[in-house]
Formats: structure tokens, C-alpha cells, sequence
């Protein structure tokens, strides 16, 4: 279903504040974690002011260690919806098991399935089931044909709305956290008619390599970017290195803008 042989033109994802897919380029920001209703509301307000189109935000963080902050839970889901009755910017948020999806939908636009759980078959169905637009990030060690079937298992349930989020892979390379594949995007663009984007935050592991990484993938042909940033990152709760600060998110806005307009696209 995912194959430009079944559907031989893009699919182009509408919301309320933009479109991805077929030279429609989304950017969705916001925090790792939502970690309080300041933090979050704060963080809206400049993605949005800055040209974000949605607003992302983990409630339920699945993290390496299980001592290490897990996120706020359904409080982190109201604060999500306040941010979004407030800017207007849809959200998009993680959903870790197929017992969680029907009330994360109830808060969320989009449902991310993150990099650990992108061959956790029953809740990618139970997504599917849902209706709801899908993220879905690649598995850190996951080939693109083995991507593509995650991306089968909620297609084949009737949701058609799915993005594909190359998020970096593990290989031998030490100094990034992950290795951004950015030949992920041209070969998936080749054999799918789903948007591509890229997420330069996790591979990057730093927020000195993410605007870099933000380029590269939009050069590459994404439809889209996930970026995480915080207001105050250095004291975030996870992923302190990688989140931007403000002025940096504002930077990164400002090249991605010149570089949609010079591939002829729209932002
Ligand atoms: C995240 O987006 O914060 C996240 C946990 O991403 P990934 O699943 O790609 O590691
Ligand atoms: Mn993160």
C-alpha cells in the first residue's frame, strides 16, 4: 500500500496550519518532554511565532533507563491541549502501547511512534485502527524495507495518513549520538508516495549539528522536519544537549525558509 506502484502520486498530509508532502514542507517543534505547563505554553508560543506549524511534546518518554524521567502522563496530554487551544498549532505526541492509543488520541493530531517501538506490530495496528495521522519514526536498527512493512502494518488498517520519519541509525560512529542516513530520503522517496521527513535532534545527540542535519535532509527532498527545542535547555529533564535554544530554533526557521524557497517549495 505504501508503494508508488499502488499509488503513483504523493500523499499530502492537510493541517488546520499547513500541508506535507508533494512541495509542502512542515516543520513540527517543541520540547523532548513536557515537563510543565510554563515550559510547554512557553515553548508554543515560539515555535509558532518563529513559523512551526505543529508542536511536538512527549507526555508518556520512553527512556533507556527506567530511573530517568518518564514524562508527565496524561497531565503532560491536557498541557498539550491547552498549548494547542491556546496557538491553534496541532500536536503531535508519543504513544507507547496499544492500551494508551485511544486516550492519547483523544488529546492529540498526530500520534508518534517512536524509534524503539517502530516493530511493536499490535500497537502500530492499534494506531492504524485509530484513524489519527501517524509519525513514525525508523527503528535505530531497522533496514528501509523493514520501515516501509511498519508503515504496512497501519496502512493495511485503513489509515492511510502515515509520515515517515528518518530519525539516524546506529553504526560504528561515536561522535553524534546517531548517524543521520540521509540517503533514507531519496531512496524512500522513490519507492513510496508517503511524506519523508527527517528528525535532526536524535541523530545530532548536540544542538550544534542539528540545523546542519535540518539542511542536509530538507536538500535531500524531506517533506518535513521534527526538531525538538526547549526554552531552557540546559535544565531540561531528557535530551538536554540536542534541544535548541530559542535563538537557535529562530535561526534554523530562517534557513529552512531560504532553502524551501530555493527548492521551489513551499513552507
Ligand atoms: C523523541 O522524539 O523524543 C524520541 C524519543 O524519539 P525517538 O523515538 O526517535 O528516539
Ligand atoms: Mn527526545
Amino acid at each position: 500500500l505504501a508503494s508508488l506502484e499502488v499509488q503513483p502520486f504523493p500523499t499530502v498530509l492537510e493541517f488546520p496550519t499547513g500541508k506535507t508532502g508533494d512541495g509542502h514542507v512542515l516543520v513540527a517543534a517543541g520540547p523532548c518532554g513536557v515537563e510543565s505547563r510554563e515550559q510547554t505554553l512557553k515553548a508554543a508560543r515560539y515555535v509558532k511565532a518563529h513559523g512551526a506549524a505543529m508542536l511536538r511534546g512527549g507526555a508518556f518518554k520512553p527512556r533507556t533507563s527506567p530511573y530517568a524521567f518518564q514524562g508527565l502522563g496524561v497531565e503532560g496530554l491536557k498541557i498539550l491541549a491547552e498549548a494547542r487551544k491556546e496557538t491553534g498549532l496541532p500536536v503531535v505526541t508519543e504513544v507507547l502501547s496499544p492500551e494508551q492509543v485511544e486516550l492519547v488520541a483523544e488529546y492529540a493530531d498526530a500520534l508518534q511512534i517512536g524509534a524503539r517501538n517502530a516493530q511493536n506490530f499490535p500497537l502500530l495496528q492499534a494506531v492504524g485502527e485509530s484513524g489519527k495521522p501517524v509519525l513514525l519514526k525508523r527503528g535505530m536498527s531497522m533496514t528501509l524495507e523493514e520501515f516501509l512493512m511498519s508503515a504496512e502494518y497501519i496502512l493495511s488498517r485503513g489509515n492511510m495518513r502515515v509520515i515517515l520519519v528518518e530519525r539516524g541509525i546506529r553504526t560504528f560512529e561515536k561522535a553524534t549520538r546517531f548517524t543521520l542516513d540521509v540517503s533514507a530520503v531519496p531512496v524512500l522517496k522513490s519507492w513510496t508516495h508517503l511524506p519523508v521527513w527527517v528528525d535532526p535532534s536524535h541523530p545530532a545527540g548536540r544542538r550544534e549539528w542539528v540545523i546542519p542535519l535540518a539542511l542536509a535532509g530538507l536538500a535531500a527532498g524531506a517533506d518535513g522536519l521534527i526538531v525538538e527545542t526547549h526554552p531552557e535547555p540546559e535544565k531540561a529533564l531528557s535530551d538536554a544537549a540536542q534541544q535548541l535554544h530559542e535563538h537557535e530554533f529562530a535561526d534554523l526557521m530562517e534557513r529552512v525558509r531560504r532553502l524551501v524557497e530555493a527548492l521551489g517549495k513551499t513552507l
